[in-house]
This record gives C-alpha cells, structure tokens and sequence, in this order.
C-alpha cells in the first residue's frame, strides 16, 4: 500500500474503470515464496483460480514450480503459458476430461474412491507407462478440521462434498494401489498456526496412509496467507520440513490468493452523487460484477481516495458515502466509507489489493464493461494488457 501511495500520480490518467497488477509488487510476493521452496524443500505452485492473470507468468515462473487448476481449462492456461508442474482437483470428473487431463497434468487429485474406481483402468494404464507420461494420482481427503468460520469458504462444515472423510477412506483402503498422495485443502486467509493445527489433525486421523510407502507427497492445499506482513514464516517451514521427514514425503503448497496479495488495484470514477437518508455515490464499478467477493465473503477493500489517503470506515471522517454500482441490482453496494472532502462526479477512487479473485469471477451482467488490465512494469511503463467490449459482452451470448 505505501509502495503504491508513491506511485499514485499517474493513476489519475487512466481510463476507468481498470485493473492495474504492479510488477514490482508482484515480484515481492514470488520473492517470498520463493524463499519458502529454499527453506522448507517445498513445491509451491500458483493455484490460478484465484489468479490467472498469465500475462504475469513469464515473471512468476521463476520463483514457482508450476500451477494448479480446478479443471480442463486452468490446467491447459497452465501448462501452455506458465509451465513447469502441472496439476489439477476437480470434485468431480468426466470422462472425457479425465482423459485431457491426463495430457496437461503431472498431477490429479481425485475427491472420492468413487472417481477413482470409475478412472481406474486408466490410472492403471498411465501408471505403468502405458500413455507414455507418468501421471501421478491422489485422493483429497476432509480432515473434518478447519478454522474457518464462513461457510460458504470451509470445505469442512458440515455435509461438505469437498475431500474423503476418514470413515469413508477406510471402506476403500485399496484404492492407495492407485494413489501416491495425499491431498488436503481446509485454509482461507490463514496463518502458519492455523496449518500447525490443522497438520495434528490431519497425521493422527491418516498416519496410517501418510506412513504407507506408497505415498509419496503431502499436499497442504492452498489458503496459507504467505506473503502477509504478519506471517509466521519460520512455523510454515518447520511444519514442511517435519512432514517431509516424519514420513519421507514430497510437499505441495498451493496458495493463490498469497500470489496476489496486494498486487492490484481497481481504479474507478465517480458517475454521480444522490441523497436517500444518507450520501449516496455511484461509481462506474460493480459490486456483483467486478469485485463479487465484497458481496460473497464478505469484504470490505481499502480505498484510496482522491487526495491520496485511505478512505476511513463510517464517521470516522467528515463525509460518509455508501458507494455502488451502476447496475440494477439493489444490493450491488460496495461499501460505507468515509472521506475528507464530499464526492463529486468525476472523483477517482482506487480499490485496493483486487489482483486475486477478481479478475477470474469477472462477469458482465446488466451488460457491465469489463475493467481492462494494465500492468505497470518495475521501469514504471504501462502495458495495457487487455481492453474488452462489446463483442466480450456478446460473445458469451447466443
Ligand atoms: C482455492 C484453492 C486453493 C487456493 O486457495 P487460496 O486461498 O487462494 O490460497 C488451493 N487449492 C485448492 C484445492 C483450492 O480449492
């Protein structure tokens, strides 16, 4: 953030609304990550649903080892603009992009025996070489441990379709004939502590396996916040190195959104101010359109004002607004925020950390314009990486 108050200046030029990655930042970030493959003898790999911006991966694929994808298309994004290790959980699986995937990824991570015993023939086949790759598989496993507390993001509440519980791991024990890892994925946001704890649960619930020759990597999903300031680096590694060597395995990391972190931002203008029992604005930027995790999370972004400082929280400066979006929905509201001087049409107002999951859950409802994407090199020049319009809105209809 305070890296960005420098460069604001020339923020003010730009045709809104836009999203705009800073390389500088985002190389901070792969610094990072980078020192934790070092250190801990880790995989890291880019999870891309939450960034996929692949514009960015020439720079990312030299501190990572690959990406992750949550189906055919993210991996295939993958494999052909980032390189390096391809893999891939999908709940579920067809056919016919079992068999794609088999293509594109060194690893997949099936969510049930179920899906393994559909795929088992194949398995079989790229097992022994007989596809001329080696694929290696794994199980996804629900450690019916998390610290989340939204719903919506714990793939542990209750009844969660994401991951084989123990119980139902141990009806299908000889599926480890076919699998040679482990996967897990309970974190959003979290700290090392979090993964400390959760990786108690996880070794006394499946030691049985973790300990089996047989398998031979740990996935610990993604969720691990990383790049944060407060993030306990030194507990991430121990807890890697422990495992790595209590059971003679490879490890897997697969943050996205700690790839991303505060990287970005979403510039927007002011369209119009209005009064309904409180100061009102409408910017040229969604809610439900631009930034639908401010809606789903929810969450509320930081703002950066016109005058260059952080918009305050509701009466904590002189001016409160609630701000929306310019389209029909009643609820497509950003957030209440307070400021120095009043809105006025014409006002820039610049969304904070909007590089991961933002992007990717992009859509066009109401017929919105997409924001187009710059990148601001580390020598301070523009790429206009991508500008829509009309013909993106249409494309996707019929
Ligand atoms: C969402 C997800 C990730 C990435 O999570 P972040 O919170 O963005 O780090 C990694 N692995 C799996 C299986 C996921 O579902």
């Amino acid at each position: 953030m305070e890296e960005f108050i420098r460069y604001q200046e020339w923020y003010r030029d730009v045709k809104t609304p836009c999203y705009i990655v800073e390389e500088a930042l985002l190389r901070k970030n792969a610094e990072v990550l980078q020192s934790v493959r070092e250190k801990s003898g880790a995989h890291i790999l880019l999870a891309q649903k939450a960034f996929s911006m692949y514009h960015t991966y020439p720079l990312l694929r030299k501190y990572l080892d690959g990406t992750t994808a949550s189906g055919v298309y993210e991996a295939r994004l993958g494999k052909e603009e980032f390189g390096g290790e391809t893999h891939v959980f999908s709940p579920a699986y067809t056919e016919e992009d079992f068999k794609k995937l088999l293509d594109f990824c060194d690893h997949i991570v099936l969510n049930t025996p179920g899906q393994v015993r559909k795929f088992r023939d194949l398995m079989e086949k790229c097992r022994n070489g007989g596809t001329g790759k080696q694929v290696s598989f794994g199980i996804r496993v629900n450690p019916e441990y998390s610290e989340i507390e939204t719903d919506l993001y714990n793939p542990c509440f209750a009844n969660s379709r994401l991951g084989t519980t123990l119980d139902e791991l141990q009806k299908s024990e000889e599926l480890f004939g076919l699998v040679d890892g482990i996967h897990f994925h309970t974190m959003c946001e979290q700290n090392a502590d979090t993964l400390k704890r959760t990786l108690a649960v996880v070794e006394k619930k499946f030691r049985k396996y973790l300990k089996m020759d047989s398998v031979k990597w740990v996935n610990f999903g993604g969720g691990h916040h990383i790049t944060r300031k407060d993030y306990d680096l030194e507990c991430l590694t121990d807890c890697v190195r422990r495992i790595r060597e209590a059971y003679q395995v490879e490890v897997y990391l697969e943050p996205g959104e700690a790839v991303g972190l505060n990287t970005g931002f979403l510039v927007s203008t002011v369209l119009d101010t209005m009064k309904n029992g409180m100061e009102l604005a409408i910017l040229d930027t969604s809610a439900a359109c631009h930034m639908p995790d401010v809606l789903e999370m929810p969450y509320r972004p930081e703002i950066i004002g016109t005058d260059g400082t952080l918009a305050g929280k509701p009466g904590e400066k002189k001016y409160t607004y609630r701000l929306g979006g310019p389209t029909c929905l009643a609820g497509d509201i950003i957030g209440d925020y307070s400021f120095d001087e009043p809105l006025k049409e014409g006002d820039q107002l610049i969304f904070c950390d909007m590089a991961h999951y933002s992007m990717v859950k992009n859509n066009t409802f109401n017929g919105m314009r997409l924001p187009s994407i710059l990148y601001r090199r580390e020598d301070g020049s523009i790429e206009t990486v991508k500008k829509f319009g009309y013909e993106d809105f249409k494309g996707r209809l019929s």
